[in-house]
């Protein structure tokens, strides 16, 4: 549909090349074996994207530009660095030269990579020995989350999308946005106690709990203002005062709310000192348990936030080490 697009645009601009076109939409397949509740069904949304270039050297800059995007995404932006498998894959369906699957190591037994222990290699043939160096490797269960195909001239051609009477190089792009939600639960979360999701898919980035004699408080407001300094992805206020804020702590858990701030009987205690403090508490990957981090001022809280997330010292959270290896290499 996009080469179709994208030759009927024809004559364009030399200046307009590298060209890309994608599309977010749902897809339906007649999938034989629904299961996995979201990971396997029949309606699922996909982000597909398609590249045109005017020759093969600037289709692969393109290619191996996006990969970039991807592995960004992926690692950077989702956290999933430490369980992410980009492997080449077998072409073969598109005919197209290079391609490459972006895996998550997954329980689901859904997909499946090889791994070489000894030249660390990824492969995804049959046979059980490396196509490299021909040790035994092992096989890793899978979710694939991305694909990317350098596709060539076989689409342009038949469809006749040209640039000065040549075919235009091809590459494709997916993302399967609906299989990230159930492939990234199910590699975070260790139990059934608590659901775990990578920040930037998380539904708050933040809680505050408030005890009932401090919901009129002016403390609420500067809690939340300090939070809302680095916590951009949203914070929920859980008013919920008929409840303890121990129950509450324990939902916000339960949801995977990565920071927890409590407003109870240490920061009422604390207000007459004229140095309120409130009590911090964290969810983190692979874990089910909140991890209490003790009480601190807010300025504390705001500097506590900020080398959380960006890795300046003091306490880590997980992902902050993930941040800090990119940080490195990009
Ligand atoms: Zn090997």
């Amino acid at each position: 549909m996009c080469t179709e697009l994208i030759s009927s645009l024809s004559p364009l601009k030399k200046s307009q090349f590298p060209l890309m076109v994608y599309q977010i939409g749902e897809k339906f397949r007649d999938e034989m074996n629904p299961r996995f509740g979201l990971m396997r069904s029949r309606q699922f949304l996909m982000k597909d994207m398609y590249s045109f270039s005017t020759d093969i050297d600037s289709s692969r800059e393109t290619y191996q530009k996006i990969c970039g995007v991807y592995e960004r995404i992926f690692g950077k932006e989702l956290q999933l660095n430490s369980d992410l498998i980009k492997v080449e894959a077998d072409s073969g369906v598109h005919g197209g030269h290079i391609s490459h699957e972006y895996h998550l190591k997954s329980n689901l037994d859904e997909d499946f990579v090889n791994s070489c222990p000894s030249c660390s290699s990824f492969n995804k043939s049959d046979s059980s020995s490396c196509p490299q160096c021909s040790s035994k490797t092992s096989r890793i269960q899978s979710v694939e989350i991305g694909h990317t195909f350098h596709l060539g001239t076989k689409y342009s051609e038949a469809l006749g999308a040209k640039f000065q009477g040549k075919p235009l190089d091809m590459c494709c792009f997916g993302i399967g946005v609906t299989r990230l939600l159930p492939a990234t639960v199910d590699l975070l979360s260790t139990s059934e106690k608590a659901l775990r999701l990578p920040r930037a898919i998380a539904p708050f980035d933040g809680v505050i709990i408030v005890k009932k004699s401090l919901m009129s408080n002016v403390i609420v407001e500067m809690t939340s203002s300090s939070a809302s300094r680095y916590l951009k992805g949203g914070i929920l206020l859980d008013d919920r005062i008929e409840m303890s804020p121990g129950r509450r702590i324990h939902d916000a858990n339960r949801l995977g709310i990565p920071f927890i701030m409590v407003l109870a009987n240490e920061t009422e205690r604390s207000l007459v000192t004229q140095k309120p403090v409130i009590e911090v508490f964290t969810t983190h990957p692979k874990t089910d348990e909140p991890v209490s981090q003790g009480s601190m001022t807010l300025d504390r809280f705001v500097t506590f936030v900020q080398s959380s997330l960006y890795g300046t010292g003091g306490h880590h959270l997980d992902h902050s080490h993930v941040l800090d290896e990119l940080g490195g290499s990009h």
